[in-house]
């Protein structure tokens, strides 16, 4: 049998492989980049890239590629060869310092939202160093960053970078505070749990909903969906099992740490969570995750969905983001500690994410709006569009009586005097038993799950990397010109938990009742779909704070703006015109094939002898008629208001109109196309039903 430990890492440059192949002095002075950002000189440069290019060859790679995340939300790479002619006539494999730094794309047709003119079509990636280079297909990839010119970003990995740039400085101010001088370098870390869908291969290519959209556009209920919620946690079928156990290898080989797989609450439904990483190398790795997973199914008669809403009326698919800060010295921050000090440091880094949380709602929900995941957010599904924090009750307790002075009334009953006493210590496993908030505190991190399983996690933590830093700098300020340092550090925690306890809620956050207190009563914002929120990434407040922090610029933001209602645009007007294909050209034929069958049979009964009752296919008839004729309505309807929505050129104005007008046409065609699957007989519908795909996989 092969050991795991025999090929974990296998194709991937990491610290094993540079301690083995670079000169110390060379390993040292990258190690010191990777953990300190301190800047690469080309010199370095050179000597990584024959240690990589010599151990690439050796491992079959024949290319190189700068592997990056541009703004349509996958992967990018374009591969070059490391073959350079030799003037004996033969070929030599080379790569240099040069090109492991900086690559050069052909970037025009990567959406810049207007940041790069067509005629200065040129972006350039950059190495970084931080994320490990690896092997996949036969081709070297260097993770990098995409940039423009002029050096605005153009990917998703920049902003990334730069947040927790932010994050590290101001962190690291704060810790300075409490005596920390030991510490070097702060850096958030994620840990994603991924869920997903798995169909046959077979029945994915009979629906063209699928395979344009990736969710299905039609489909009734079946008779038995997830009533019995006998799937959680159940027994994983030996199709699945073998495609998990493939998985997990392909995936072991890069370096990709999967550990958990169960099935979810969804037939058919399954998720794979990976051991944390710091926030870049999470990033680069859930996007190869999902590459692989597909990658994975094609190979075996699958498809792998990630759409967040595969099946309407089945469980969406999410991704919950583990999120938390650690110092390079190991030590959780958002872990109660053992000192009064470290518990009044934690506390501190506590209300931090709180008052982040509160101040930065919006782009909290912006950093995961897709036209996919607004069928979950907001929808009849967890979590609702509604941001809120779940702390647990013990956290909660220990938070009003710092608040108010009293007496906290915990397992310990003691008097909690910030920095003279330590805190009970909280039962960890116990607060992590609330699924409905989007966004929990689970004993020594947070999960935020809001995001859709397609998403790429970069934004999600742009975002709450950027808006903790915002908070800590606010903090830093504050302390760093105290006079008594402790005195200033309680009223600060008991001011934050005062001003920001609003955004705290550890109920059902599914329930109608929590929707309205927190719009009506707490003022929480409440953004139900994509075009709702995404102009509201430039409010003034949230432009002032990430370009403050040196994340975004004003001209990345507003570009970001128009990309993101240009994808949701794009992706809904690409399900209309699937959906009126297939009315068309599909489910009306086959209802009037099943009109046809009850009128021949009407027809013959009347022939063969009058006296016999035909009143059951004349009834089909006249209900299968009327169907007809709605369907014909809802199509035209449908592909009017597409045509309408497509004529709007600007981003704001066309996803609000296909939110308002073209939305609602689509669900008018699919509920009487669902009706008239109902009726219709197998034999003449036109595609695999609900049944069979979220039953078919053996
Ligand atoms: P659950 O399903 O209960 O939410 P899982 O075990 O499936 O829990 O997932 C927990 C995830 O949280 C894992 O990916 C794990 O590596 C990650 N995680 C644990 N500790 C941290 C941390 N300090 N920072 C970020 N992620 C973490
Ligand atoms: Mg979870």
């Amino acid at each position: 049998m092969e050991k795991v430990s025999d090929y974990f890492g296998s194709m991937v440059f990491d610290d094993r492989v540079m301690r083995a192949t670079l000169s110390e002095k060379v390993y040292r002075s990258l190690r010191k980049t990777m953990d300190e950002g301190v800047p690469l000189d080309l010199s370095v440069a050179n000597e990584v890239a024959v240690a990589m290019r010599d151990w690439a060859v050796e491992r079959g790679a024949t290319h190189f590629t700068h592997w990056f995340q541009p703004l349509t939300g996958v992967t990018a790479e374009k591969h070059d060869s490391f073959i350079t002619p030799s003037p004996d006539g033969g070929v030599i494999m080379e790569f240099s310092g040069k090109e492991l730094i900086q690559g050069e794309p052909d970037a025009s047709s990567f959406p810049s939202g207007g940041l790069r003119a067509t005629f200065e079509a040129r972006g350039y990636t950059a190495w970084d160093p931080t994320s490990y280079a690896f092997i996949k297909d036969k081709a070297l990839c260097i993770p990098t960053a995409f940039c423009s010119y002029g050096s605005e970003a153009l990917d998703k990995k920049t902003p990334l970078l730069r947040s927790m740039t932010a994050l590290n400085k101001q962190a690291l101010r704060v810790l300075k505070l409490f005596g920390n001088e030991t510490v070097k370098a702060v850096r958030p870390s994620v840990g994603c749990e991924q869920e997903y869908f798995l169909v046959t291969k077979e029945m994915f290519d009979k629906r063209p909903d699928l395979r344009f959209a990736g969710r299905t556009l039609f489909g009734a209920k079946p008779p038995k969906g997830q009533q019995l919620e006998d799937h959680y946690f159940g027994a994983i079928k030996p199709t699945v099992a073998a495609y998990m156990e493939e998985l997990n290898k392909e995936l072991w080989k890069l370096g990709i740490l999967a550990k958990t797989e169960h099935n979810e609450v969804a037939p058919a439904q399954h998720e794979l969570a990976p051991i944390y990483a710091q926030a870049n190398i999470a990033a680069d790795h859930n996007q190869l995750m999902m590459e692989t997973m597909q990658k994975v199914a094609s190979k075996r008669g699958l498809v792998c969905l990630l759409h967040e809403k595969p099946f309407a009326g089945v469980n969406g698919s999410g991704k919950h983001n583990n999120w938390s800060i650690g110092t390079d010295t190991g030590v959780n921050l958002l872990s109660p500690g053992a000192t009064p000090y470290e518990n009044a440091q934690f506390l501190l880094f506590l209300c931090a994410v709180i008052k982040a949380v509160d101040d930065y709602q919006d782009l909290l929900r912006i950093a995961v709006a897709t036209a996919g995941n607004d069928h979950r957010l907001g929808a009849n599904e967890a979590p609702p569009a509604v941001v809120s924090i779940f702390l647990g009750d013990e956290l909660t307790a220990v938070l009003d009586a710092i608040e108010t002075g009293k007496p906290y009334h915990g397992a310990e009953k003691k008097q909690l005097k910030l920095g003279v006493d330590s805190l009970p210590s909280f039962p960890r496993d116990a607060t992590d038993r609330n699924r409905t908030s989007p966004f929990a505190f689970t004993g020594n991190k947070f999960e935020f799950r809001m995001l859709g399983s397609s998403n790429s996690i970069a934004c999600a933590n742009i975002m709450l990397n950027a808006a903790v830093a915002e908070s800590l700098r606010i903090f830093a300020d504050k302390l760093e010109a105290a006079e008594d340092f402790e005195v200033a550090l309680r009223e600060t925690i008991r001011e934050t938990i005062r001003e920001h306890k609003r955004i705290v809620f550890n109920g059902n956050g599914y329930d109608d009742a929590w929707i309205k207190e927190a719009t009506e009563v707490r003022g929480l914002t409440n953004y139900r779909t994509t075009p709702d929120c995404i102009p509201h990434l430039l409010d003034e407040k949230n432009v002032k704070m990430l370009v403050g922090l040196g994340v975004f610029s004003e001209a990345e933001l507003r570009s970001r703006r128009d990309i993101t209602l240009d994808n949701y645009c794009k992706s809904v007007l690409i399900e209309a015109d699937a959906m009126v294909e297939i009315a068309k050209t599909q489910i009306a034929e086959a209802v009037l094939e099943q009109e046809t069958a009850a009128l021949q049979c009407a027809l013959a009964k009347k022939e063969l002898d009058p006296g016999i009752s035909s009143d059951y296919e004349t009834s089909l008839v006249k209900k299968l008629s009327a169907i007809s004729e709605q369907i014909a309505e809802a199509t035209e309807a449908l592909a009017k208001a597409a045509d309408a929505a497509r004529e709007i050129e600007e981003p704001v104005p066309q996803s609000a109109e296909i939110r308002d007008s073209l939305i609602p046409k689509m669900t008018a065609l699919r509920a009487v196309c669902d009706e008239a699957e109902t009726i219709v007989a197998k034999k003449y519908w036109p595609f695999p039903t609900y049944g069979d795909l979220l039953f078919g996989v053996k």
